[in-house]
């Protein structure tokens, strides 16, 4: 017998398993379940290659709570061990892992949290909590029962058994200080944690209870194609405890080489304030390992949850393991893709469904598209717009109207010549008008819908980074707030040199730029733009100093933009009129062309009403 030499290592590793895994105790729980659903899958692989006899009793695990002896009891009919096997593994093998352990460690003063990331001790990490342990096993073969204990000195001795029925019982007599876990409630909810989807029942029994603690055929196991939705959505509720339905899921199942499987869940979000945070569960075969494992997800899909099978990395993972991890980047960027194919499927197959879904994801996958190139490149075909007009568009399902009316009078031949010259051509930029605000800008939105423009309506703070950044990915597009630009709809307005004066003057400033655009008849007699760059590093300049101190506005470019078309401005050109009415014409359009632009200040609005009286009364 090797009694000796064993017991020079074991002295050293008893008090230190107590120091250093402290705050990782609950985790011995998983060490033995997960030791005996092995057993199990050996037995059944024997089975499988005719080795070993089909059991006659069903495939369990149990964990039974002796509150008066003090004990916990862990039986399993797995494949068992013979004396053999016991000295072997765990005697020996165990051991020496053990002893590594103490000379990578020992001296190191980083105690507690972190530690069982390093080093997986298995079986022994029950002398946490036990102050013996006793072991009955019975192998699958002839050889007879073994009886094994071991007290906390790491003192073991063994002998001929008794137990009759194939598999192993360990016995954890429960120290003194650690009763706690003779707890029902603490010890389900430590299973419930580690065990939940173990591949074989586990039943937790106590106090004449017998309950089965886990679901042994995880969703994430299944084959995709039998999960109903509703399945997803309630494993979802259990497994993240949330009572919203998640948006989308992507349900991966990777070969070989990243061989992993899980769900990722798209939450719903509860409000603007709620923080993002991904919460990713990683398992191994079915073994819970961790929680919020963030470096599972794309960082730039901040907002997934899900579940990770990854029998690929080991069960015992720490934080820095995984932070610097090849492989676990490279599931990340798999999930990033399996995300953008859902996307896609969803687009292209359930157009409907993923519309509805679109304002709950549309900022987080823009700003995906902003953070990751690849993931850009996967989805910007699909990134939808709110059309005002109802309904959502694809960049590119948006034309412009006339290229729509041109295409359709073209002829084959036509059309042919003219692709021709137009290779030769530089692409034209193509102008898409947006609104920021429906109801602000709501005048100009008729104004382009008028003459068969659709306008989207981009109204976040990530839809104005988008926009940009658009831009700066495709030369040839260019977004227009509907109040910056009318050279699309001016039909060839002259410009009236004596008009501009007479409208400078009337607003009492040089400085007013005046253009002329032929607009319809109908609509109004002047209207403001503003230039959209200047607007735009004029509401960037109003984001930043959002909450902070004030500073002088970034002065916009507004220029007065005249419709030639309106009878009101052809009888305002009419030389005849006298000079103090035409004045004051021109002041009252150009202030009306202001309420359509903007809110009037209280000496403005006095102004105006004022000035309506005046005219009101020449009638
Ligand atoms: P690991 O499980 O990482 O190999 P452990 O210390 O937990 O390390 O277990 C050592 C070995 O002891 C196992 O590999 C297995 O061969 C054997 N063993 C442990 N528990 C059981 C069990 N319930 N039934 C059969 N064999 C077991």
């Amino acid at each position: 017998m090797e009694k000796g030499g064993i017991s020079v290592s074991t002295e050293n590793i008893f008090p230190i398993i107590k120091r250093w895994l402290y705050s990782e105790k609950d985790i011995f729980v998983r060490e033995v379940v997960s030791n005996a659903c092995d057993a199990i899958t050996k037995h059944k692989r024997l089975v499988s290659l005719g080795e070993a006899k089909e059991s006659e009793t069903a495939y369990k695990a149990e964990v039974k709570i002796d509150k008066a002896n003090k004990t916990i009891t862990f039986v399993d009919n797995g494949i068992g061990m013979s004396e053999d096997e016991v000295k072997r593994y765990i005697n020996q093998i165990a051991l020496s892992g053990a002893v590594d352990f103490i000379s990578k460690y020992e001296g190191e003063n980083s105690a507690g949290s972190g530690i069982i990331g390093h080093f997986g001790l298995g079986f022994y990490s029950v002398f946490m909590v036990a102050e013996s342990v006793e072991m009955n096993t019975k192998s699958y073969t002839d050889a007879p029962a073994v009886y094994w204990e071991c007290d906390q000195d790491g003192q073991f001795s063994m002998k001929e058994g008794k137990r009759t029925e194939r598999g192993t019982e360990i016995i954890l007599h429960i120290a003194d200080d650690e009763v706690g876990y003779l707890d029902s409630v603490k010890l389900k909810g430590i299973l419930e944690k580690y065990c939940a989807f173990m591949p074989y029942e586990i039943h937790l029994i106590y106090d004449d209870k017998d309950e089965v603690i886990n679901d042994t055929n995880p969703l994430w196991q299944r084959n995709p194609a039998d999960i109903k939705d509703e399945e997803y959505k309630a494993f979802y509720r259990k497994v993240f405890l949330d009572y919203r339905d998640p948006i989308f899921w992507v349900h991966i199942n990777a070969d070989y080489p990243l061989n992993f499987k899980g769900i990722l869940y798209f939450p719903a979000q509860r409000s603007d304030f709620e923080p993002l945070e991904s919460e990713i569960k990683l398992y191994y075969n079915s073994v819970f390992v961790a929680d919020n494992i963030k470096e599972a997800c794309p960082d730039f899909l901040i907002n997934l949850k899900g579940v990770l099978d990854c029998p690929e990395l080991p069960l015992n993972v720490s934080r820095s393991y995984l932070q610097n991890n090849v492989y676990i980047k490279k599931v990340a960027s798999h999930i990033a893709k399996k995300v953008g194919d859902r996307l896609n499927y969803l687009f292209n197959n359930e157009r409907e469904n993923y519309e509805k879904m679109w304002d709950a994801v549309k900022p987080f996958i823009e700003y995906a598209c902003m953070r990751d190139a690849k993931f850009y490149e996967r989805v910007n075909e699909i990134v939808l717009f709110k059309k005002h007009s109802g309904g959502y568009t694809t960049l590119s399902e948006l034309n412009p109207p006339a290229e729509e009316a041109k295409a359709e009078e073209k002829t084959a031949e036509q059309a042919a010549d003219t692709e021709q010259k137009e290779e030769n051509r530089e692409p034209a930029k193509k102008n898409i008008y947006y609104a920021t605000d429906a109801n602000a800008q709501s005048y100009y939105i008729s104004l382009f819908k008028s003459k068969g423009y659709e306008v989207l309506l981009c109204d976040t703070l990530v839809d104005s980074n988008y926009l940009q950044f658009l831009e700066d990915k495709n030369e040839n597009i260019r977004f227009l707030r509907v109040d910056a630009d009318f050279t699309d709809i001016n039909a060839g307005g002259e410009a009236d040199k004596s008009l501009e004066k007479l409208f400078k003057k009337a607003v009492g400033s040089d400085k007013l730029t005046v253009k002329f655009a032929a607009l319809g008849e109908n609509d109004a007699p002047a209207l403001i733009t503003v230039n959209e760059d200047s607007r735009r590093i004029s509401d960037m300049m109003r984001v930043y100093r959002m909450g902070g101190s004030g500073g002088s506005d970034f002065p916009l470019e507004e220029v007065l933009t005249v419709n030639t078309n309106s009878p009101l401005i052809k009888k305002l050109a009419e030389k005849s009129r006298e000079k103090d009415l035409a004045e004051k014409m021109a002041k009252h359009i150009y202030m009306s062309a202001l309420i359509l632009s903007r809110r009037l200040s209280p000496s403005e609005t006095t102004e105006y009403i004022q000035l309506n009286t005046e005219l009101l009364s020449k009638l």
